[in-house]
């Protein structure tokens, strides 16, 4: 069945043809790995992982290639400020690497709880500082680059067109180009490909510049080209690296070797909370560990994030959360009940469903509309291991587990309610008992039950 994806470089949903017709080969621009991913990060790890998902379900080998920025990405996109990295170590008084390692690790945590599939090559930047050299090298050799005293920069004005993916205007933005930084730079969108380290900046290696630490474009040019080539099928990311990070990388990609590195590029819409940005002032960051804590099973989001297409806005809201942790239940449900099911089920009956579920998903990965035929066959009266193994099939795309039994445990019982039941236990061997059930009232307002065992207490979601 043919796959059609959105290409942001086209702006036109586009029959996929990958270059090699057995192996797709992705792209996708990583963590900075400086501070926790948030859920909106993982939205968008989310939609690379339904698109390698269905892709195999389409029977495509993937070679799919993820990097992990530990240098590099200064706190404004536009070369501006202080090495996240750096900032964070600072904050945090450890080291870079330190940083680096700790959230990367847990960064494939919350990969692994939302049983999102580790790509095949991850690579970190601080490990391809050599390819990243030659790669500055050969843009300086093809007259793309120039130096100043504190940078190697990219010329864009070398370009046929600077702008093809965010279809922006050089020519109208540089009436109001801000004030450069650097006065050596020619164009206001010349940007760093290798930056030149002030004497006490931790993070820099030898160069034929002196000591220099990468520009963060340069890193995903130079790990796509080492592990995919010149041109391979598909380069993924949030919506916000469009206008500066992806332009970038096609901008390198066409002075070093002529080509548009990827074909297709995919962006994934942003996650809002409430309506609105999420921000630290408005407190309301939430991690995947937030939900865990709460109680909810990781996948609960996963499902959650179904409801709405990636290339839409996608609104959170606790109350989505609780419902789509029901729906969550009644899809395992349904899958035991087809299991144990004994009725008879035509083959046509299968296909039809099995057609229409693939259809959804390679029409540009529209989940909503593939949900929509998970539940007609979870609603089937008819009950019948045929249909349980149709949801199998389903679940390869959706990676909710749908044959694990849920399992209700107090790691996943908030540490507030936790501190409530050791109260109430406090109370209990006290024998004030006005004041253990004052307790075992305000968990219950909480939504959560609370049994006496011989053990102790055991506590559930209500
Ligand atoms: P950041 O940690 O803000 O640098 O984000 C890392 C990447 O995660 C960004 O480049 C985005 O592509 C993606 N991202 C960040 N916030 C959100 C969000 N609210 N919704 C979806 N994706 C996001
Ligand atoms: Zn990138």
């Amino acid at each position: 069945m043919d796959i059609y994806l959105y290409n942001t470089l086209t702006k036109k949903k586009e029959q996929f043809i990958p270059l090699n017709p057995k192996e797709v080969k992705i792209y996708s621009c990583g963590p900075t790995v400086y501070k926790d991913a948030t859920i909106g990060n993982m939205r968008t790890n989310i939609f690379q992982d339904i698109l390698r998902r269905v892709l195999k379900y389409n029977g495509y080998k993937i070679k799919h290639v993820m990097n992990i920025t530990d240098v590099g990405h200064l706190v404004s996109d536009a070369d501006e400020g202080e090495d996240k990295m750096l900032k964070s170590a600072r904050e945090e008084n450890k080291t870079p690497q330190e940083i680096a390692e700790h959230y990367t690790k847990l960064f494939f945590e919350d990969l692994k709880s939302l049983n999102i599939e580790t790509p095949e090559i991850i690579c970190k930047a601080t490990e391809h500082i050599p390819e990243m050299i030659e790669y500055v090298k050969k843009l300086i050799e093809n007259g793309y680059a120039y130096e100043t005293s504190t940078a190697i920069y990219f010329d864009v004005s070398k370009l046929d067109k600077y702008g093809i993916l965010s279809g922006i205007n050089l020519e109208e933005q540089k009436a109001g180009a801000r004030v450069e930084v650097d006065k050596e730079k020619k164009n206001p969108y010349d940007f760093a490909l290798w930056i030149k380290a002030p004497q006490n900046h931790i993070m820099k290696w030898d160069s034929p510049w002196g000591k220099c630490y990468p520009g963060w474009h340069i890193e995903c040019s130079a790990m796509g080209q080492k592990y995919l080539g010149e041109q391979f099928d598909i380069h993924t990311g949030g919506i916000d690296l469009i206008p500066t990070h992806h332009e970038n990388e096609i901008a390198q990609s066409k002075g070093a070797c002529g080509k548009i590195p990827a074909r297709y590029w995919m962006h994934g819409e942003y996650l809002l909370i409430n309506g609105g940005k999420m921000s630290k002032s408005l407190g309301n960051v939430y991690l995947l560990k937030d939900i865990i804590q709460k109680g909810y099973n990781p996948l609960v989001y996963k499902l959650f994030s179904y409801s709405c297409h990636y290339r839409n806005k996608l609104n959170f809201t606790w109350e989505g959360i609780e419902a789509t942790s029901k729906s969550l239940e009644r899809l395992k449900d349904g899958y035991q009940k087809h299991l144990e099911g004994t009725d008879n089920v035509e083959e046509d009956v299968i296909n039809v469903y099995e057609e229409k579920f693939h259809k959804a998903i390679n029409d540009d990965l529209n989940m909503p509309l593939a949900m929509g035929t998970v539940w007609e066959v979870v609603r089937e009266t008819r009950k019948s291991p045929k249909f349980a193994q149709l949801l199998l099939k389903f679940d390869t795309v959706l990676g909710l587990k749908i044959d694990e039994k849920e399992e209700k445990n107090n790691t996943q019982i908030p540490e507030e309610i936790i501190k409530l039941a050791e109260k109430r236990q406090q109370a209990r061997q006290e024998k004030n008992w006005a004041e253990s059930d004052k307790i075992r009232e305000e968990i219950a307002q909480k939504g959560y039950t609370i049994e006496d065992t011989k053990d102790g207490y055991k506590l559930n979601k209500k």
